[in-house]
């Protein structure tokens, strides 16, 4: 438990494996895959005898109570007693793995450690289950191979030695970056490892393995990624990110260099299912769907080579999604840390934001960014500050105190009180001024009047900033600078504009240019 909780990094580098050595790892995940799955289902079946066991169903019904009050308490007790007795806890599950393991051939491939961590894997997973925090965790299936492997320490089983891994008489040199130009490698090199963990990848329909060293300590920070000691606020829309400091503002489409890979991804598995339907007609029952199948009978799939190509180009789509999210994940963070190392932001539920706005969330994955920025945050000495929106309501707030609902489209705040503000950035902003009052956070708006003379040029300079910088070319639609706000500028603004004698300027500049174009700025994918 520890472990989780002293800070840790990782470094990643690739490894040199000949035919042989790949195969032999090969097989080695092969034999865990297989472990994982039997582990996996005796964790199902626990799980499921465990619900179904009539001291579970007397228990349920006991009053939960608040969080951490008594009543909770205890029958949160109650539950881990029935879990302890049936045998559903990690170290059951472990255990059960191990001896799985050694009763078979799987013996020969994998070391104690490896077992117990994939024990810890499938309970883990059923865990989730348990408390609806995911499906029922589904059984990886044979061609589809567990991507990564890792022991518990650096003593036995998979260890790091100096320069290369070893594992069960298998010794793999790491290269290494031969520049390294920020030390950051050198000083990952020197400092103790925790534990490693072996990882697989297909790269371009290739093998590649590499070695995660998960490594005791901060990481060394670059000299060109500065960290300011100080408040920042992000505010992540569904496409945009709102990021306002004291003395600074940005606002962009979130992870804009993400390429748009959704159409050729979905003409690659239009493709996919064509193909299998034309080499398994039996399959499918005359309209279209699949037939359904005797208990215990196994349906018998052809998977042509051109079906194998396509998943590999599928697999590739994907893979590279990723790298270009985690490297655009990485740079935003560094820009935010640079405004401000304590970080201030709503806590949203990723997973309600996905399934309100889909596929275009998933690639841009606003819940994983968080995560690396709380990472990041930590490294420098900072953290992320997550407030609850049901008691702060940013985007529907004002600092006179007015709630307003506005409608996800209405991308300014306009308000009665003179205040005029686009409308990410002036949430952002509002969260700069979030107090912890007593146990719930609140909005404290005389802070946020004070801050306002300050705050309002800012985010005035951020729009303009953004009007220079898509002269001649399409707006970014998300920044709702465009031609539906026009009447809400010429409604609501107008006034307010005349009395401050503030954002006039801008406001018409947008007005003029939003008359002009209504394209939305999206990139088209290069690969
Ligand atoms: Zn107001």
């Amino acid at each position: 438990m520890s472990k989780a909780k002293s800070p840790s990094f990782v470094l990643e580098p690739p490894l040199v494996a000949n035919p042989h050595e790949s195969r032999v790892l090969a097989v080695r995940f092969e034999a865990g895959r297989q472990l994982y799955n039997a582990v996996l289902g005796e964790a199902l079946r626990r799980l499921d005898l465990m619900k179904e066991s009539k001291a579970w169903q007397a228990t349920r019904p006991m009053p939960s109570g608040a969080p951490r009050s008594a009543a909770q308490k205890a029958r949160a007790a109650e539950f881990s007693l029935i879990a302890e007795t049936m045998g559903f806890t990690d170290y059951d599950i472990q255990s059960y793995a191990t001896r799985g393991k050694n009763a078979c051939w799987i013996g020969d491939h994998l070391d104690a450690h490896t077992t117990q961590k994939i024990g810890t894997r499938a309970f883990k997973a059923a865990q989730r289950y348990q408390f609806r925090i995911g499906g029922r965790p589904r059984f990886k299936p044979k061609g589809k191979a567990l991507k990564s492997l890792e022991g518990k320490s650096n003593a036995t089983g998979l260890r790091w030695r100096d320069d290369h891994l070893e594992w069960n008489k298998l010794k793999l040199k790491a290269l290494y970056d031969q520049k390294d130009p920020h030390g950051v490698q050198a000083f990952a090199l020197q400092s103790p490892v925790k534990y490693c963990r072996l990882i697989r990848r297909t790269i371009l329909g290739k093998t590649r393995w590499f070695v995660q060293l998960v490594i005791a300590g901060i990481p060394k920070g670059k000299d060109k990624n500065p960290v300011r000691v100080g408040q920042s606020s992000v505010d992540i829309g569904p496409s945009t990110i709102a990021v306002v400091s004291e003395t600074d503002a940005f606002l962009e489409k979130f992870c804009a260099h993400v390429p748009d890979l959704q159409k050729a991804i979905r003409r690659i598995q239009r493709a996919m299912d064509r193909s299998k339907r034309g080499s398994n007609p039996d399959n499918y029952n005359k309209d279209g769907t699949i037939k359904k199948l005797l208990p215990g009978k196994r349906r018998p799939w052809v998977f042509t080579q051109g079906y194998l190509r396509l998943r590999t180009r599928l697999q590739e789509h994907h893979r590279v999604l990723a790298a270009y999210r985690r490297t655009e994940h990485g740079h935003l963070a560094n820009r935010v840390m640079a405004m401000g190392h304590t970080v201030m932001a709503e806590k949203l539920s990723y997973l309600a934001f996905q399934r309100r706005f889909g596929k275009s969330v998933r690639d841009r994955a606003p819940g994983e960014f968080m995560g690396h920025l709380r990472h990041k945050a930590a490294s420098a000495g900072g953290e992320v500050i997550e407030f609850p929106t049901r008691t702060t309501k940013l985007s529907q707030s004002c600092q006179c105190g007015a709630v307003v609902k506005k409608p996800l489209s209405k991308r300014w705040h306009t308000c009665s009180c003179g205040v005029y503000a686009q409308r990410d950035l002036y949430s952002a902003y509002l969260g700069l001024h979030v107090r912890k009052n007593g146990e719930s956070w609140m909005l404290d708006t005389e802070s946020a009047r004070e801050g306002w003379c300050a705050g309002e040029p800012l985010l005035e300079k951020t729009v303009s900033g953004i009007v220079q910088a898509a002269k001649g070319g399409p707006w970014p639609a998300s920044f709702g600078i465009r031609a539906r706000d026009r009447a809400a500028l010429s409604q609501n603004g107008a006034g307010a504009q005349e009395d401050s004698g503030c954002c006039s300027p801008i406001a018409q500049a947008i007005v003029a240019r939003a008359g002009k174009t209504s394209a939305a700025g999206t990139r088209t994918p290069r690969l």
